[in-house]
């Protein structure tokens, strides 16, 4: 197997795991990030992301000494072969991409590179930015250094996000030359998985299509989903009865209170935004983004349907982050329900069991629990927003004796009704009959 030298510039959610994960399987990396707090932590031994499986593969890769962490990008670029772009790409008020840090990123590659560099986009860019990188490098590269520009998007998820890193469906190579294409098919060799190897363009296209393409499955479902609560009709047997089909899948066909986090809100909007820019008002993206907004307001209704007046009412949140296993809460519905809530004067006790620190800093005159018992004592209803394992397992006799009121409203349909219905709780899923 070949190693290279690897520099990974941003230490977040896709910078760390791609850093850690090219360490593992033999490559030597430096990751980069200009948040010195960030680096320090690094240095110290601590992640600052919740993510399973990271902080072993990190120990053990600084101890073997293929992995370390700088807030130099000079010192990372000049003695790397391979430069992942793994930065934040956040979105504007209008809905396109912010793309500030690629280009200060792509700006001082150019000033430090030494010798031939393949430079990858990993972070989610709109179709046409792997060109503007090609340009800026090519106008600050001086000294004419060799290098190529490939667009490699990342697909892992938030919570299995090692796992996936390391056991990938496809890896996306978007390349021009040979020379790049030889170079990406030698890093990623020891992972053994299918390539798709195609030209950037396409590559970046690939990314944005697939998040959009599983959020319109999302909003399909909640769609049918407000459809079968008109008529009686349960959402979750239609989705069983749907997926069976193997050219439809089970797989995001989960009504609810909607998607969330930092991918699919905003690649959606960026998606959009790109088509109209170049020339096609891609309409379907629209719907699927006024469905998932819906589904925000509907499950508030469902609170003030049940308990008419919100204010002054006590509201228990189960789960802050937007979605289980991670401490991610980006564009978390539970944080514009919650605001939503308390501008109804709601007073809210929250919990989550790895979120409530970044929430914290996002939320203001809520309560936060130690537990989901503490978060449901004399609350008037509890709202179910992340379905962590944990929430379904409750001993909901005991929630029954201390809460104020006995109402569920289930946002991710992850709880047994029928179940609870028997024990005596108001129970109210998403798409389902009451
Ligand atoms: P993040 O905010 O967690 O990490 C970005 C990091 O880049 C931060 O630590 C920031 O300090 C650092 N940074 C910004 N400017 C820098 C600079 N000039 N030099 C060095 N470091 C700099 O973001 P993320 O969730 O890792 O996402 C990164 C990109 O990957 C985004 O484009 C995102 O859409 C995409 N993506 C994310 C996921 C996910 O699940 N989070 C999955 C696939 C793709």
């Amino acid at each position: 197997m070949k190693s290279y030298r690897v520099c990974v510039v941003g230490c977040g959610y896709v910078g760390l795991v791609t850093g850690a994960c090219l360490s593992e399987i033999g490559h030597r990396v430096v990751c980069v990030d200009n948040d010195s707090r960030k680096v320090d932590m690094l240095h110290a031994g601590k992640i600052p992301i919740f993510e399973a499986g990271l902080e072993t593969l990190v120990k053990r890769n600084v101890k073997k000494k293929r992995l370390r962490f700088s807030n130099s990008l000079s010192d990372g670029v000049r003695e790397s072969q391979v430069i992942f772009i793994a930065v934040g790409t956040p979105p504007r008020d209008d809905g396109s991409a912010d793309l500030t840090f690629i280009e200060a990123v792509a700006r001082e590659i150019a000033l430090n590179m030494k010798g031939y560099t393949v430079i990858a986009e990993k972070s989610t860019v709109p179709v046409e930015t792997g060109e503007q990188v090609e340009r800026t490098i090519m106008r600050y590269n001086k000294k004419q250094i060799p290098f190529d520009v490939v667009s490699n998007p990342e697909f892992l998820r938030e919570g299995t996000a090692v796992e996936d890193f390391l056991h990938p469906d496809r890896i996306v190579v978007g390349v021009k030359s040979a020379r790049a294409q030889k170079v990406m098919a030698e890093l990623y060799a020891p992972l053994k998985s299918k390539m798709v190897m195609t030209d950037l363009k396409s590559a970046e296209l690939i990314k944005h299509a697939s998040n959009s393409y599983l959020s319109t499955k999302i909003s399909f479902i909640n769609a049918v989903g407000r459809v079968c609560e008109l008529v009686g009709a349960d959402v979750t047997k239609v989705a069983e009865g749907m997926g069976l089909d193997p050219r439809i899948g089970r797989a995001f066909l989960h009504a609810g209170i909607g998607f969330g986090g930092f991918c699919f809100p905003k690649d959606l909007e960026a998606f959009l935004y790109i088509s109209r820019k170049v020339g096609y008002d891609f309409d379907l993206l629209r719907a699927v983004k006024d469905i998932n907004e819906q589904q925000r307001a509907l499950f508030v209704k469902k609170l003030e349907d049940s308990l008419w007046i919100l204010k002054g009412k006590t509201i228990a949140i189960l789960g802050l982050a937007f979605k289980p296993h991670t401490d991610d809460i980006r564009f978390a519905p539970a944080i514009d329900i919650i605001h939503r809530l308390q501008a109804q004067g709601a007073k809210i006790r929250a919990h989550d069991p790895v979120a409530m620190d970044r929430a914290k800093e996002e939320l203001r005159d809520v309560v936060f629990c130690k537990n989901a018992y503490e978060a449901v004592e004399g609350a008037d209803a509890l709202a179910l927003i992340t379905e962590w394992p944990d929430y379904k397992a409750l001993n909901f006799k005991r929630v029954k004796k201390i809460m104020n009121n006995p109402l569920i409203i289930d946002g991710r349909n992850a709880l047994e009704g029928s179940k609870l219905k028997a024990l005596g709780f108001e129970y109210q899923g998403m798409g389902r009959p009451k």
